[in-house]
């Protein structure tokens, strides 16, 4: 493309992104299309001809209409309520788009120093807006922080700095590693820990030790000090917690101060072993001061991370991590082969994030949270915060009042788990059953798309199928909350 057939294609696709955001409502939340639905409008094999020029592109753009819009599930509908949210926003959009444009590869300072220092100003924006300790940002003596892609990648490099520390401590190459993370917390826990070859598959229980939680779905401090001491008296290796502050299922919040004690009075922290909080979705309400209890306890974790791409406007992918320990991570994933060497990183005066992460090679991707944090302003951000939290609040006091139904965890920030309650005599399987049916109901009405869980039981009682309402999309309004309960009452039965 010439730089003048850019600008016309670009004006273009712009417009038809803005169309798409006018007209996001009209289409059905989840998409519709059967297994296969979009790859048997795809041609077989890659043409063979170019499109020739702008005007090629129509069959482009009558594409997108034909084939990509019906295989889309619209998670930028203000009726999505399922999963947790994937905001996007004008402001990062153009930054991704900016980004793109400019394809320059941040892998060392030295290949496009804005891309490192940009990155690490608002890492540090962020950590002073949401209240991170001070030794968590850039400018402490060893914190430091970075963007990863998402939260699992975060845990899988705050999961190997923790075992080179412990390891530089003195624990052999070859110890029986043992990891710890609540029931409720993240697969990537679990997924990190199989790949740097911690656990032995996902059924490996003995060396990813899933701690019970409580009536309110929070991990058990006393459950993961008997675990650790256990595996301390077999021999094994404790170096590593997960702590979720916001956890999928009902956004349940561990106590991270007492982990951090209970790391403390078995040893484990003396030994090198880490504490990482997980807070991909609730990190982002940290914005809001009247939230900051959530992360009580945070100065004794080694390592946070949360997604400005689930709830902060930020579009996907783009995962703020902050540790308190750069060295342990840095000792565990700096190689330096001849050709990556220069003067500025010999000098010690630069960041590499190459040697903070999994691959060599990053987009530009504070671009977008630049953006984001410039336009809507400390101010801007609170608000939307703000207004999904008081929205779940009005949700959830018309599941009260509602007698068919009941909320089913404490609802946390803007999540909230409800279930049809269990009829006299029903089974509990029938009273799932009955609940699945409705979500299934609701699904396919194409008018809104809520996700399930499965929460443990309490108090003797088996587990429980429940429906989620997670209100975070960029646009959801009040009238979307309540249609969405209005559908669910009519189609309750
Ligand atoms: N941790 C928690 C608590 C989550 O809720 C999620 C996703 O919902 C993740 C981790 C995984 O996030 P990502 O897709 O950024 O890896």
């Amino acid at each position: 493309l010439s730089a003048e057939e850019f600008r016309e294609l670009g004006h273009r696709m712009v417009d038809w992104i803005a169309d798409y955001q006018a007209r996001v409502e009209s289409f059905p939340v989840r998409s519709q299309v059967a297994p296969g639905g979009v790859a048997s409008k795809l041609p077989l094999h890659p043409p063979e001809e170019g499109l020739g020029g702008v005007r090629g592109w129509d069959s482009i753009f009558k594409d997108l209409e034909d084939i990509i819009l019906p295989g889309l599930t619209h998670w930028q509908s203000p009726s999505f309520f399922a999963y947790f949210p994937a905001n996007a926003s004008g402001p990062a959009v153009l930054g991704e788009l900016l980004s793109a444009g400019l394809g320059v590869q941040g892998m060392l300072w030295s290949t496009s120093p804005a891309a490192t220092e940009v990155e690490t100003r608002v890492l540090d924006w962020l950590a002073e807006l949401t209240g991170l300790p001070e030794d968590f940002r850039s400018t402490s003596a060893t914190g430091g922080c970075v963007i990863q892609g998402t939260a699992s990648e975060a845990t899988l490099v705050a999961m190997v700095a923790a075992r080179e520390r412990v390891r530089r401590l003195g624990a052999p190459v070859d110890a029986e590693w043992v990891a710890y993370a609540s029931t409720q917390a993240h697969s990537s826990v679990l997924k990190a820990a199989m790949l740097c070859g911690v656990a032995h598959g996902s059924e490996d229980k003995a060396h990813v030790r899933l701690i019970e939680t409580d009536a309110r779905y929070a991990l058990r401090p006393d459950a993961l000090e008997r675990a650790i001491r256990e595996d301390l008296a077999a021999g094994r290796r404790p170096f590593f917690v997960c702590a979720t502050v916001g956890s999928t299922s009902s956004g349940a919040v561990d106590p991270v101060r007492a982990v951090g004690e209970v790391l403390a009075r078995t040893g484990v922290r003396d030994a090198g072993g880490w504490l990482h909080i997980d807070s991909a979705w609730a990190g982002a309400a940290l914005v809001c001061p009247e939230h900051r209890g959530l992360l009580e306890g945070v100065e004794v974790a080694d390592s946070l991370s949360f997604n400005p791409h689930k709830w902060l406007l930020t579009n996907f992918d783009c995962n703020a991590f902050y540790t308190r320990d750069r060295k342990a991570l840095l000792d565990a994933l700096s190689v330096t082969p001849e050709y990556l060497r220069n003067s500025a990183s010999a000098s010690g005066a630069v960041i590499d994030y190459r040697d903070w992460q999994v691959p060599l090679g990053r987009r530009f991707r504070a671009l977008k949270l630049w953006f984001v944090l410039r336009h809507y302003g400390a101010q801007g951000l609170r608000a939307h915060i703000r207004e999904h939290v008081r929205l779940g609040e009005c949700f959830e006091r018309w599941v009260v009042e509602d007698e068919r139904f009941e909320v089913s965890a404490p609802r946390s920030l803007s999540l909230v788990c409800f279930r049809l309650k269990p009829r006299l005599g029903e089974t509990p399987s029938d009273t799932d059953g009955r609940n699945r049916a409705l979500m299934e109901r609701v699904n396919a009405s194409g008018k809104v798309f809520l996700s399930h869980t499965v929460l443990p039981g309490v108090d003797g009682l088996p587990p429980r199928y429940v429906l989620r309402m997670a209100i975070g999309s960029t646009t959801t309004e009040e009238r979307h909350v309540r249609a969405a309960w209005e559908l669910l009452t009519a189609s309750a039965g």
